[in-house]
């Protein structure tokens, strides 16, 4: 899954983490769980790679002893007995990591400092409000008034 959500499911699993591999400059962390426990998962922005069947999906495996980027790297080294991760345990992870993460409407990707840059009213009920990601957040807010001036 992509940073940051990998990170705080990272973070909130602690020692209950298996080993991780975290691909170029870690913008994706890869999660090893038996085969089939993650088959019916439906979390955003996490992929279960080789849930399908007809699926084929090749993850780089770093050498044992790379711990360390910028290349396909061990974030969590594998060890004897430290290699899958418990199924239920990473769900609850990425569940609170998920809660914890906005979607920037700008450039669509999570963001933990969220800002909120719009709040839309329901013509009947709660509006809801849009997050941008800090670096977006002024970008989207000028684009905004520039349509509401027209
Ligand atoms: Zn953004």
């Amino acid at each position: 899954m992509t940073e940051p959500v990998g990170a705080l499911a990272l973070e909130a699993l602690g020692d209950g983490s298996g080993a991780v591999i975290a691909d170029l400059y870690g913008r994706s962390l890869y999660w090893l769980v038996t085969p089939g426990s993650a088959a019916d998962w439906r979390l955003p922005h996490v992929s279960m790679l080789g849930a399908k069947a007809h699926e084929v999906t090749y993850v780089g495996v770093p050498p044992a002893g790379c711990v360390r980027g910028p290349g396909v790297h061990w974030r969590v080294p594998y060890a004897r007995d430290r290699y899958l991760t418990d199924p239920d345990r990473l769900h609850r992870a990425l569940l609170s990591a998920l809660t914890r993460t906005q979607v920037c409407r700008r450039c669509d990707t999570p963001t933990t400092e969220p800002v909120p840059v719009h709040v839309t009213h329901g013509a009947s009920g709660p509006g809801h409000t849009l997050y941008a990601c800090p670096p977006c957040a002024p970008l989207y807010s000028v684009r905004h008034q520039a349509v509401r001036s027209r």
